[in-house]
């Protein structure tokens, strides 16, 4: 079985960014994480075991505000009506928002401003998305199909989760624009250059594989994304979060097999899971040939392992 990784693939400068500022926390004790500084179990346990306390998203709604504390804003960002009630009630804010998250929440507000009825193309209740929601008056999320309609408007103003596929977001569009030919309507690209980067990859990867593994949390959005990507493109895929999670009676139908991540899996897990799939490989048939993982200057070959 051959192993071919994604030519990108894995962490993100934004995630990479929010990591930097934990790790030079000092007193992690006093901290309270705001969320799920990213949708990877192995982060978030790394996290705890060094004290931070985190509020994980489901108990955002319904737990007591923070008074007192020092709290990090996640990559993912909030609305500035969260931003505003977290510092009214005395908290010190440690702000990871991601830039291109910014970036989704400065365009929704200028079309708002502007007089637009704000459609936000993205997964509802996600926590981006309710970051960018809850500052405005006139929006509607469309997560599928089924939420677009006839919105009886002269201007629909269109931007995207930044982890939405490309080709999802221009479906949608099309979709939106055919039942509101009367409106005019404008679109502001807010998909962030990382999840483009990991989406074309693994275009490229599927002409070349069997079946994939995608490496990366189960609640991560963009995770989620290549894993449908390969579905779409009728290719066998699975999601594992750890090398444990590996089925090797599953691989055993394959001749090659792709790897890729989401942006917020860590190299060590890729990296381990690499090594996990080079190992069974090897007990298939033997040792790699030698032009195994072209994409992969750092391969650690199956017959160099210790
Ligand atoms: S996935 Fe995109 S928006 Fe999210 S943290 Fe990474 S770079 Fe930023």
């Amino acid at each position: 079985m051959r192993v071919i990784r994604a030519e990108v693939l894995g962490m993100c400068f934004g995630v990479r960014d929010a990591l930097r500022v934990v790790e030079r926390i000092g007193d992690p004790g006093g901290v309270i994480v705001h969320g799920e500084l990213v949708h990877n179990e192995v982060v978030l346990g790394d996290m705890e075991r060094r004290g931070f306390a985190i509020r994980r998203e489901a108990e955002r709604s319904t737990a007591e505000l923070p008074r007192g504390h020092r709290v990090l804003i996640t990559a993912h960002g909030i609305s500035d009506r969260e931003r505003t009630r977290l510092e009214a009630a005395g908290n010190e804010l440690l702000d990871t928002t991601c830039p291109l998250v910014i970036r989704v929440h400065l365009a929704a507000r200028n079309l708002h401003e502007e007089g637009y009825h704000v459609l936000v193309l993205g997964r509802k209740g996600h926590v981006e998305v309710r970051g960018v929601v809850e500052d405005l008056e006139r929006v509607d999320v469309i997560e599928d199909e089924a939420d677009v309609r006839d919105f009886g408007l002269p201007r629909l103003g269109i931007v995207c989760q930044t982890t939405t596929p490309e080709s999802r977001a221009a479906e949608l569009r099309r979709r939106i624009a055919a039942c509101n030919p009367d409106s005019e309507i404008r679109f502001v690209d807010t998909v962030c250059q990382p999840t483009k980067d990991h989406q074309r990859a693994l275009e490229r990867l599927l002409d070349r594989v069997d079946a994939v593994v995608v490496v990366g949390g189960r609640s991560s959005n963009n995770t989620r994304q290549l894993l449908e990507l390969c579905h779409l493109r009728g290719r066998p895929a699975r999601l594992v979060t750890s090398a444990d999670e590996l089925d090797e009676g599953w691989l055993a139908g394959f001749a090659s097999v792709g790897l890729t991540a989401g942006t917020s899996t860590l190299d060590r897990t890729i990296d381990e899971v690499h090594r996990a799939l080079v190992q069974i490989g090897t007990r298939m048939n033997g040792p790699l040939p030698a032009d195994c993982c072209p994409a992969d200057p750092g391969l650690v070959r199956s017959d160099a392992l210790a």
